[in-house]
Order: structure tokens, then sequence, then C-alpha cells
């Protein structure tokens, strides 16, 4: 089977308790849930038996320490990981708003997260690797830029592709190199997986249509748009797919992207026409939002499986 690498922070996520709760005064939170968009991408490839591994950093603390053991247990390769003395693990605290957006207090450039480099473990993990994902909520610093943009020309040298989620919070836009970053990703992108306002982002174009087809002329093969409880859309040229969002209670929406993310092109990479690896991303998304904490609602591919067919079952009767 076809091996999938990322590169990019690993950090632990803590929520607000309450809808409409502010990060800026006291007040009850959840967590630490192990967490970072590349490292819940890993963990959801790896848990659908994908051989799937990480190029990251972490603080020698108890944060990086839940941060491994769960990516380990869930069969990612974590050799690539390193472990820095007197660096703190990244955080992110989330605070979900009324209006159902989301905002974010980050500490990741300057965490052990912003440390991560090639060294050998890194190279050994991308020479036996087939397939190359981006987020680009990963592009938060000039170190992770180079590991990130290495790392997509060693798969590219090996004949292998990239996927690329723009990941794109408004809390990071604007941090230094990550606009030309994003467009130096995208240059190399084969598959391009953005939730509906990133798309608009990367093009002059002012709807989805026109957009996809700006970015199918540049030589992307596929785009998959990520619609929330709505499903997705997977297009290449002369041809589109839709996928229904599965009907699920959502308890936390974060980490649905990633998740869906790693179901697609886990599948893509089996050889899956784009209906069934659509299908199944959009089952991972789902999974993923009936837990608190951005990887608790990761399955396994038996799991998705049967989340599957019991969906269809349940409309079809
Ligand atoms: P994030 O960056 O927060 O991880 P995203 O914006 O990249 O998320 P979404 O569109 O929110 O991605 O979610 C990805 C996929 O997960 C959707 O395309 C959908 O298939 C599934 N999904 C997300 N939310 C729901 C929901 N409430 N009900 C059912 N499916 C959902
Ligand atoms: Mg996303």
């Amino acid at each position: 089977m076809k091996k999938i690498v990322s590169a990019g922070e690993i950090v632990v996520e803590i929520m607000a308790d309450q809808l409409g709760q502010s990060l800026a005064e006291p007040g009850l939170l959840h967590g630490p849930f192990p967490s970072g968009a590349p490292a819940i991408f890993i963990a959801q490839a790896a848990r659908l038996g994908q051989p799937a591994g990480l190029i990251s950093a972490v603080g020698e603390d108890d944060f990086g320490q839940m941060n491994i053991d769960r990516l380990r247990d869930w069969g990612a390769d974590v050799s690539a990981v390193t472990v820095h003395k007197g660096q703190a693990t990244g955080t992110a605290f989330v605070a979900y708003r009324t209006d159902g957006s989301r905002h974010f207090v980050f500490n990741i450039r300057h965490s052990a997260a912003g440390l991560m480099e090639i060294g050998h473990a890194a190279q050994a993990l991308l020479n036996s690797a087939d397939h190359f994902h981006v987020m680009g909520s990963s592009l938060f610093c000039e170190k992770a830029i180079a590991v990130i943009l290495a790392g997509i020309e060693t798969i590219k040298r090996r004949g292998g592709t990239v996927s690329f989620d723009p990941n794109i919070r408004k809390e990071m836009i604007e941090l230094p190199g990550m606009r030309e970053a994003l467009n130096q990703v995208l240059a190399r992108t084969d598959l391009f997986l953005p939730s509906g306002e990133e798309l608009l982002i990367f093009t002059t174009a002012e709807d989805e249509a026109s957009a996809v087809a700006e970015m199918l002329g540049r030589g992307i093969s596929a785009v998959i748009v990520k619609k929330g409880s709505e499903g997705a859309v997977y297009y290449e040229q002369h041809r589109r797919v839709t996928a229904a969002g599965f009907s699920v209670q959502e308890v936390d929406p974060t980490g649905a992207g990633d998740c869906f993310g790693a179901g697609f092109v886990s599948l893509w990479l089996r050889g899956a026409p784009p209906e069934e690896a659509l299908r199944f991303a959009c089952a991972c998304g789902a999974l993923a939002v009936t837990r608190k904490g951005p990887m608790e609602g990761i399955a396994t591919f038996d799991e998705v499986q049967a989340f599957i067919s019991d969906a269809t079952e349940g409309s079809s009767s």
C-alpha cells in the first residue's frame, strides 16, 4: 500500500466549554486533546490502515507525549517526530461563537513545532513514501515552509503525488511568507482540498465553478470542495461528483476537514473511484464531528464502512 507523509504542527487543543464563551476571561475549558491538522490527518490515515508518518517536533512534556502515544497507538510512523528538551509542545485554544465561527489562540510558531527540520529520520521517512500531504496551517514559519517544500520535492522526484488542504485560519493568513508559500505548494499539487470559502483565496474568480475551472487549468488533477454538514463536491476536467453529508449530531466540528482529507486521499491512493472515495471521506468527516476533541472521532476502516452501510440501509428502508 502507498505510504503517506505529512509535516507540520503537533499541538494540544483546549476548548471553551460554552458556546459564545470568551477566551479573554476565565472560564471552564476542556482538554488537553491531541491535535494539529497534519497530526489529525496522519492519525486518521493510519487508523484506516494506510501506511502513514509525520515529520514534526514536540517538547519534552506531557502534551508532546500524549500526541506521540496517540499517533503510535493508531499505527502511525512517529520516527520523524523529534522531542526537544527545554521547549514546550504547541497549544491551540478554541472558542465557538454563537454564529458558528471559531476563534483561536495559537502558540505554534514559538513552540517546539517551530523547530522541525529534515534530519536523518525525516529523510528516511520521505525516502519510503509515495504521497505527501500539506496542511496550509503548517506553513507557519520559515523552517516549517522549508521542510514542507523539501518534502514535496523528494516525493515528486520519487514519482509520487501531493495533496493540499489550505486549512487557513484567519489568525494565520498574514504570517510572514504564508501567502507565497501557499502558492508555491499549489503549483505542485495534484489533489486540492479546500473548504468553500478557502477556494476563493487563490483565484480572482467569485464563484465556485469558475474558481475550480481556474484551479484545474493550472494543472491540478482534482479539486475536492468541503461543505461541512452538506457534504462535498469532487471536480476534475469534465467531471463533477457530489456527495451529501451524513446525518449526525455535531458535537465538535474541529478536525472534520482533516479526517475527510485522510479518508479521501487513502482511498484515492488505493485506486477507488471518486464517488467511493468521496462518500468514504464524508463518512470520516461526519464521524469526526460526533466527539469532542479533534482526534476523538477518528474511526477505523471497518467502523467507517459499517457507518456507511447503516446510513445506506436507514435511507433506503
Ligand atoms: P476543519 O478545518 O475545521 O477541520 P473544514 O472546513 O476543512 O474543517 P468541513 O467542511 O467542516 O471541513 O468538514 C469536512 C467534511 O466533513 C465535510 O465535507 C462533510 O463531509 C463532513 N462534515 C463536517 N461537518 C459535518 C456535519 N455537521 N455533519 C455531517 N458531516 C459533516
Ligand atoms: Mg480545514
